[in-house]
């Protein structure tokens, strides 16, 4: 049976270069619409690399809490404010002193960036992956992976395989978990030791791969791992894809064997029965 899903905890507005017309006062009216109960707004933060500004300006985060803040007081929905960061190795200190100066309810760690690439673009992971076995790649990439949950700075990491967006323009054939290598174990392993959460990220059926990130064996394995905070992302960049396709990340978690969500506030978690985000 259909069903949407009331919480979603990555939304971009329009402080991401890549959301542009996307307002929080938009999302509200739609969420309101649709009878959701909470957004996450978590627009990107690159602190380092060409592409600083596809994200947020550090100056312009007060801006973006104030726009949310204000926002609140005209809805009943509840907002929440985020970023996802992407983790630089040796950029921790400033990161960390930027993510303390504002009063986030949560923090998404990403990657986006390996090696200098943009394996978010068709370009960058070709180039990245072309040049290196799989299982070399995704060793550096579960490496940095790692190193960023190990850093302390996220409270959960968001779409844990993204490498596959553009991966089938390298490799058409499916990549299957065996194939993420060791490194995944001991990323996931290190999300357990850390208290660190995981995302089920929807945005793989906008991006045409027709899946969720991550895909069900990397769940099941972090579930087995005894990870326990998991929040659901439908990484919409516009108003029209607030929730979208969530259904099937609350889909993905019930296969894992996971039977509940975490919700965000203050940089605290707290668990929703997966009945409680179903509508
Ligand atoms: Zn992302
Ligand atoms: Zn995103």
């Amino acid at each position: 049976m259909e069903f949407s899903v009331t919480r979603d905890f990555h939304v971009h507005e329009r402080h991401s270069s890549d959301a542009p017309g996307a307002t929080v006062e938009g999302y509200c009216r739609i969420a309101e619409a649709r009878g959701m109960e909470e957004i996450g707004f978590a627009t990107h933060f690159i602190i380092a690399g060409p592409d600083t500004d596809h994200g947020i300006p550090p100056e312009l985060i007060p801006e973006y809490v104030r726009e949310i803040e204000e926002a609140q007081e005209t809805t009943r929905v509840r907002l929440r404010i985020g970023l996802e960061v992407d983790y630089f190795p040796g950029e921790e200190r400033r990161l960390a002193s930027v993510l303390d100066e504002h009063p986030l309810d949560f923090v998404l760690g990403s990657l986006h960036y390996i090696r200098g690439y943009d394996i978010g673009s068709r370009r960058g992971s070709v180039a990245f992956f072309s040049r290196r076995p799989l299982r070399e790649a995704l060793d550096v990439y579960y490496r940095g992976w790692r190193e960023a949950v190990e850093s302390g700075l996220f409270d959960v990491m968001a779409h844990p395989d993204y490498f596959r967006k553009y991966l089938p323009l390298t490799r058409p054939d499916p990549v299957a978990f065996e194939d993420y290598g060791p490194a995944a174990i001991e990323a996931i392993d290190s999300l357990r030791s850390y208290g660190v959460g995981v995302e089920v990220n929807a945005s793989g059926y906008r991006h045409g791969i027709g899946d969720c990130y991550p895909s069900l064996d990397f769940l099941r394995a972090a579930r087995e791992a005894g990870v326990e905070a998991v929040t659901l992302g439908s990484d919409s960049h516009s108003h029209d894809g607030l929730g979208a396709w969530l259904g099937e990340a609350v889909r993905r978690l019930e296969e894992a064997g996971y039977t509940h969500v975490s919700v965000y506030e203050g940089r605290r978690n707290r668990r929703l029965s997966l009945a409680e985000v179903r509508r």
